[in-house]
């Protein structure tokens, strides 16, 4: 595959982007971003230290007044030519991503990217519609309304799994209810957060508005989060981190907004198309990897189609293609680093001891051996206590289990700390309906396992957090509400005013 760019021309000056500029980070720690295909450094960079995320929040700040009083339908052009200028990139940033993360570049070219392109074009129509409720005379004597207005400067960080679209869902909200922003995406990543902050840019989008600061979590991290001149957190990452941020953010009394990991349910019942099922599971345990805070990772089969389903899952994985992220025909890539494929293969060494491993745990050798991947692995027999059953490994891993009546396989889906995504299987009406009433998480999909939209909120329950990404909703968390009140009595004594003083 040829390159749109090479990266270290467009990274030269650095990987800090800060009122519109590129700039090299001041910590004095570099780092190499590494191609998990490869074992490869991609470009090396400076590190952002405490200094750069000042500037950032700086520019930040001093953008916010032009941004925040610019009028929606000022917003929403804007928007609407940033929509077009990532069009115009996409094999850019499909590249990039790629190279980055070893996503296959058909998820990037397909997934990625176009999902971007649409969260940007669905915030540039949503930034007219910033909703409040009807004004009116609730008590007679007053008129009331409500100003939904920007909040000021927003601090996001952001994980490695899907760095663009973590970018998009953090950035655009905020911008489009007329926030300035700084964005620190994760430090293996940041290629394609820094493409997008200057392709906005060049979509006219005022500098200042979209700061990125790449750098490490407990220096640059910590100190975006704790920042006095920041009044929101915004968080994707994982559920242990999450609660440092929440510590940090509320000693310093920050709106919060967190996103966090999950550990999916998929639930088949026994009246469930198996073949759909089967595709479902495949698909939706594999997709980048397995590093995908929605994935299935825990299959709860009911016992009619137990032994069906794990046969024709294990059969179906094994079809998969392992490959170089830039072939074609390559299915699944490697996981995003060494240390996260050896994590991962650590939990299917353990199972072993509890479990079986039906298909995969191993990593492949040949042209492979040097990147980080690992063969799609299916885990059966394995106790609902047990640490892959409760446990993310966000890696290209499913666990399934059996279950005996409905109220069982519900009972387990929900028998984790977390809550973000379920889906179950069945072509019962009624079964769907109970399933996406009782299990809780933020989305339940019936027959389906992935699909995401721009207009439908994306966010957790229990310990995968609160508050959305993505639709209208995702404004509840970056505006804040104000309640204006106009006398109409235009009386100089108003009646209220003899509890205070006065008879009657
Ligand atoms: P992570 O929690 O290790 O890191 C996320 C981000 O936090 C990175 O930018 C990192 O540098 C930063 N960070 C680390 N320590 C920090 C600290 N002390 N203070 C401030 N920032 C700090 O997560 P990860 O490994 O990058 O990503 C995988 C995790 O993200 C998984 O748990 C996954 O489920 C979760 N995730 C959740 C969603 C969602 O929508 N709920 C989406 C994608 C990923």
């Amino acid at each position: 595959m040829s390159n749109g760019f090479q990266v270290q021309d467009r990274f030269a000056e650095g990987a800090q982007y800060i009122g519109g500029k590129l700039l090299p980070g001041t910590s004095g720690r570099h780092h190499d971003i590494v191609n998990p295909a490869t074992g490869e450094s991609v470009l090396r960079y400076e590190l952002a230290g405490t200094e750069d995320v000042d500037a950032a929040v700086g520019a930040a700040r001093a953008a916010f007044p032009g941004w925040s009083g610019a009028t929606p339908g000022e917003r929403s052009d804007a928007l609407h030519r940033f929509a077009a200028v990532l069009a115009e990139q996409a094999d850019d940033f499909a590249y990039a991503e790629s190279l980055q993360c070893g996503k296959p570049i058909k998820l990037s070219t397909e997934f990625d990217v176009p999902g971007t392109v649409d969260n940007a074009a669905f915030f540039a129509g949503a930034a007219r519609h910033l909703e409040g409720k009807a004004a009116a005379e609730y008590d007679g004597d007053h008129t009331s309304c409500v100003r939904r207005e920007a909040i000021g400067v927003v601090g996001s960080i952001a994980p490695w799994n899907y760095p663009l679209q973590m970018a998009a869902w953090k950035i655009l909200p905020a911008v489009a209810a007329g926030n300035t922003i700084v964005l620190k995406p994760a430090e293996l990543t940041p290629l394609t957060s820094l493409m997008f902050a200057q392709a906005a840019t060049e979509a006219g989008i005022p500098d200042g508005v979209i700061n990125i600061v790449t750098g490490a979590g407990k220096e640059a991290g910590e100190h975006l989060v704790g920042h006095p001149d920041v009044v929101m957190t915004s968080f994707t990452g994982s559920t242990a981190v999450g609660k440092r941020v929440a510590e940090i953010a509320t000693a310093t009394v920050k709106r919060l907004h967190l996103e966090l990991g999950g550990k999916a349910p998929f639930v088949v019942f026994d009246d469930a198309d198996l073949e759909a099922a089967v595709h479902g599971a495949v698909a939706g345990s594999l997709i980048n990897t397995g590093q995908d805070c929605t994935a299935a990772t825990r299959a709860y089969v009911q016992r009619p189609l137990y032994d069906a389903f794990v046969r024709d899952v294990a059969a179906l994985m094994e079809t998969v293609r392992l490959g170089e992220p830039f072939a074609a025909t390559t299915d699944l890539g490697p996981l995003i680093s060494h240390a996260q494929r050896d994590r991962v293969a650590a939990f299917v060494e353990r199972a072993r001891g509890y479990a079986r491993v039906v298909t995969g745990g191993e990593a492949p050798g040949g042209d492979l051996a040097d990147g980080a991947y690992y063969r799609p692995t299916l885990i059966a027999d394995a106790a609902q206590d047990s640490e892959v059953v409760q446990s993310e490994i966000f890696g290209p891993v499913l666990v399934v289990l059996p279950f005996d009546t409905d109220d069982e396989g519900i009972a387990l889906a929900n028998d984790t700390p977390y809550g973000l995504a379920a889906s179950a299987w069945t072509r019962d009406l009624y079964r769907a309906n109970r399933a996406t009433r009782e299990i809780q998480a933020g989305c339940v999909w019936v027959n389906d396992h992935i699909p995401i939209l721009s207009e439908m909120p994306h966010g957790g329950y229990k310990a995968s957090g609160f508050g959305k990404d993505m639709s209208a909703y995702s404004f509840e968390e970056y505006t804040q509400v104000k309640h204006v009140m106009y006398d109409n009595t235009a009386v100089a004594r108003k009646d209220w005013h003899r509890t205070i003083f006065g008879d009657r």
